[in-house]
């Protein structure tokens, strides 16, 4: 009651009063209703009205708290219906990221595989660090491409005919070493000759630059010094076209029939003046490198013009800062190169651990008797040590030893033959070294596109 008497509105001396009075009526108990009746009733008056505000009070505060709790669960049901959409939007984004990533994943593991490689691919060229020189070699038929490649190489490689038509049907590819480099020279098929249909001229396209990939370092116009073909600016123009502006920085001129010249008391220099305008335009394109050939040479004139040849070449690559010429076609053939080359690995590493297998089971299976024989001899004579029927202790020691004996011969057993699966092991692996390099695993995908009919869906 006294805390109700507090909690009610009253003035100071009211409360004060009323409390003294709840006081008196605590320690005198009913008497003092009894006696002092009209005060009671009045405080009893002020009660239930109090009361009765309470009630209303508290009836109000309990409608107020019952619209606040349902608002606020109306609030949480719009904050979890935006969260579940968020939630929902997260996910989608993970998803697309995740996507994204194992694209990216993906992409630098190619990179990587470019990169150990040793290709930096920049702009429009491959820093070389590799130690090999890929040439293409075009013009028009009957020129000499295949005898200059021929020359080059050192050997009869490609076919060389002294005939009208295209002998070189589609591009071959020929290697050779010279200096500790490898030179891959590509010899291409009169390809822009007027009876070529464009869908052989993609074809022969895609499998030079697949051939060459990472890029080449050099392109060879092989022109002969007496057949003049206007034709040839056409085909330098389609060349250009299908390799882009950038491959004249890598271009030469190669005169074929130098002796022709020799004949006519010319220098290649003097000739060059004399050539048609379209050829002009051309060597004026690419830089002025031009060079005569007699394909017929040999000793030490043939290996004087390869040389010069080749210094040129590396004078070329000199200039254009080290690097060889690559553009997107040949990203994308070595991106699809580099993808055959692991898949021929992985199936090369496959056939390795299956031929160890192989190996190990004839080994063991080789063995397998003589270890069961001496095991038999050893579980024998352990057997006859534990036997309680020992005649004497010279019998004894002489078991023993015959069991040292068989242990040891067991032991030397399993030694031999772990030695044997050692050495069947590196015979393998030694066979196979050399066939899962990167430099052999690209060859053999050279050869492959050589032999394949079509490397277009590279590009
Ligand atoms: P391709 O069609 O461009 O590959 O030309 P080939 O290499 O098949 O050569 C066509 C003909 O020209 C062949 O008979 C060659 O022997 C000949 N030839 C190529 N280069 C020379 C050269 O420098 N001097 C001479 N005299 N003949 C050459
Ligand atoms: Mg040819």
């Amino acid at each position: 009651m006294g805390h109700f008497v507090k909690d009610l509105s009253l003035s100071d001396p009211e409360r004060k009063r009323s409390l003294g009075e709840l006081k008196t009526w605590v320690a005198n108990g009913q008497n003092y209703f009894l006696s002092e009746t009209k005060r009671g009733v009045e405080i009893a008056d002020e009660i239930r009205l109090q009361t009765l505000v309470l009630l209303e009070y508290v009836q109000h505060g309990l409608t107020e708290t019952d619209i606040q709790i349902i608002k606020v669960k109306e609030e949480l049901q719009y904050l979890e219906n935006g969260l579940q959409g968020r939630i929902r939007n997260l996910e989608m984004k993970t998803k697309e990221l995740d996507e994204k990533l194992s694209i990216v994943c993906e992409e630098m593991r190619n990179k990587r595989v470019e990169d150990r490689h040793s290709k930096y691919f920049g702009g429009s060229t491959v820093r070389e660090e590799d130690n090999e020189i890929r040439i293409v070699l075009i013009g028009r038929t009957g020129h000499g491409k295949s005898a200059t490649g021929n020359s080059l190489l050192g050997c009869n490689h490609f076919l060389s005919k002294p005939c009208g038509s295209s002998v070189t049907e589609s591009c071959n590819i020929g290697e050779s070493v010279r200096e500790g480099k490898n030179i891959v020279i590509v010899d291409t098929p009169g390809l822009f000759d007027t009876k070529t249909t464009n869908e052989t001229v993609t074809k022969e396209i895609a499998r030079c630059i697949a051939m060459t990939s990472p890029g080449l370092h050099a392109m060879v116009l092989v022109e002969s010094v007496s057949r003049f073909t206007p034709e040839e600016k056409a085909t330098v123009k389609h060349y250009v076209d299908n390799f882009g502006e950038g491959v004249l920085r890598y271009m030469i001129v190669l005169f074929t029939r130098k002796e022709d010249l020799s004949i006519a008391n010319q220098s290649i220099d003097q000739y060059v003046q004399t050539v048609p305008e379209y050829l002009k335009t051309i060597l004026g394109k690419c830089g002025n490198r031009y060079l005569a050939f007699n394909n017929h040479a040999v000793g030490q004139s043939q290996s004087d013009q390869v040389d010069s040849f080749f210094k040129m070449v590396e004078s070329m690559g000199e200039k254009n800062g080290g690097s060889c010429y690559t553009n997107e076609m040949y990203k994308e053939a070595e991106r699809a190169l580099q993808r055959r080359m692991r898949k021929d690995k992985e199936e090369k590493e496959k056939q390795l651990e299956e031929e160890k297998e192989a190996y190990r089971k004839k080994v063991d299976d080789k063995y397998e008797k003589k270890i069961e024989k001496e095991k038999e001899t050893v579980r024998e004579l352990e057997k006859a040590l534990k036997s309680k029927n020992i005649e004497s202790d010279i019998v004894k020691i002489n078991l023993q030893k015959q069991l040292e004996e068989a242990n040891q011969k067991m032991k030397s057993v399993f030694e031999n033959k772990e030695k044997e699966i050692r050495e069947q092991i590196k015979k393998t692996e030694d066979k196979f070294k050399p066939i899962i390099t990167e430099n052999a695993l690209r060859r053999n995908q050279r050869n492959h596109i050589e032999n394949e009919d079509s490397f277009c869906q590279i590009l």
